[in-house]
């Protein structure tokens, strides 16, 4: 089995202790054997020792919400992903390794069509692709009128049930639902699934010990949802103050997403109308963000399929009032929470996998140090290196 011992000018180990001073980690195979300073991880002789000199060691980093076959820079980008399959597969192997080389070591899939995740998932994991560790929802499960790019349709509840099945059958490691749209018509907000459908669909998940997360903008899909059980809500662009404490009090995740509506680049690719939609909702957005910041929920964070483009979803969430360390975990331990993962990744502590990433600057100085990559370490696996060996 390979041993390297892995130097760094500071080591951040994800694990909420104060910064390691010269801190060096030891890898067997893919694991962690032992993490702190240098006094006192004494490394067995002769092991090759790589050293990232000046770099800030960090745990691998996890979108939180990806999508493979997505791309945000394509022009009209929504009706790419009607793309053949063979199209596809060869933007999702490309995806994977800007996402690895951003520091992204483990990706929750939040759907893409034709079961594509869980293909990738298979050819990551056998060592046939290069690519983050993928865990999959595989279709997402919409209502025929609702909205879900990468959603198939589905109605009432033996429809919804059969989905979840199909889906688990297909390897789904959780199950995904859009309740609502992502942007605001009208006051109220939509839910396209009736309370009778979520239910059903967290029932047949539970009863196969997978989790369910919903993508819910807010309105009455937010409670019949946490009322249902649902472990995890993605995006929450506008939940109001009293939804806010009702997921607080209820426990449950959720996964922010800011890029959609802050990053111009990528509104821009979009139809006039829908990107017009989001340029109105922007102001609205950043203020209700900034309340779930402060109100206290626990939130992860994910690129929604912007492809290396994590360390600016964490930028943003700096922007909306977090501290530095508390974004840094919402892509770190939180998100392996979130991904059911927290025994083997999100931190740098003996036992855990080795995905570490080593930084040419502090980011709890400035956050913007985490698009500084140097070093990629994956499953024990140096990749990406710009440093002396
Ligand atoms: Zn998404």
């Amino acid at each position: 089995m390979e041993r390297f011992v892995l130097k760094g000018k500071l080591l951040l180990d994800g694990t909420g202790r104060p910064p390691i001073e010269n801190g060096v980690v030891l890898i067997e195979g893919n694991r962690i054997v032992a993490a702190g300073e240098e006094k006192n991880v004494i490394p067995p002789a002769n092991v090759k020792v790589i050293d990232c000199g000046a770099q800030v060691l960090i745990p691998g980093l996890i979108d939180c919400h990806n999508h493979l076959a997505m791309d945000p820079t394509l022009e009209n980008w929504p009706a790419r992903l009607n793309d053949s399959d063979a199209e596809q597969a060869l933007r999702a192997t490309v995806h994977m390794g800007i996402d690895l080389k951003a520091g992204v070591t483990t990706a929750r899939c939040l759907g893409d069509k034709n079961f594509l995740d869980v293909a990738c998932k298979r050819a990551v994991a056998s060592g046939q692709l290069v690519g983050p560790r993928l865990i999959v929802a595989t279709r997402g499960i919409r209502a025929t009128h609702g909205h879900g790019f990468v959603g198939y349709p589905f109605d009432g509840p033996d429809q919804i049930r059969r989905a979840v099945r199909e889906n688990l059958k297909a390897g789904a490691d959780f199950i995904k639902l859009f309740i609502t749209g992502t942007v605001r018509q009208g006051r109220e907000i939509q839910s396209y699934l009736s309370r009778e459908e979520i239910s059903v669909a967290v029932q047949e998940a539970h009863r196969a010990n997978v989790c369910v997360t919903a993508h819910c903008i807010g309105g009455i899909g937010l409670e019949e949802c946490l009322a249902a059980g649902v472990e995890a809500i993605e995006h929450g662009y506008f939940l109001s103050d009293r939804e806010i404490d009702l997921l607080l009090k209820a426990g449950r995740w959720l996964v922010l997403t800011p890029s959609p509506y802050f990053s111009e680049e990528r509104v821009r690719t979009l139809p006039l109308e829908i990107a017009d939609a989001f340029r109105r909702g922007r102001e609205e957005v950043a203020e209700r963000m900034s309340a779930i910041i402060k109100g206290g929920i626990k939130f992860a964070v994910g690129t929604d399929g912007r492809h290396g483009g994590l360390a600016q979803e964490i930028e943003y969430l700096v922007r909306l009032g977090a501290s530095e360390k508390e974004a840094l975990r919402a892509a770190t331990h939180h998100a392996a929470v979130v991904c059911g993962l927290e025994g083997i990744i999100g931190t740098i502590e003996p036992g855990k996998m080795a995905d570490i990433v080593g930084l040419m600057g502090n980011p709890l100085d400035d956050i913007r140090n985490l698009k500084k990559v140097g070093t990629v370490i994956s499953r024990g696996k140096l990749l990406y290196s710009g440093v002396n060996e």
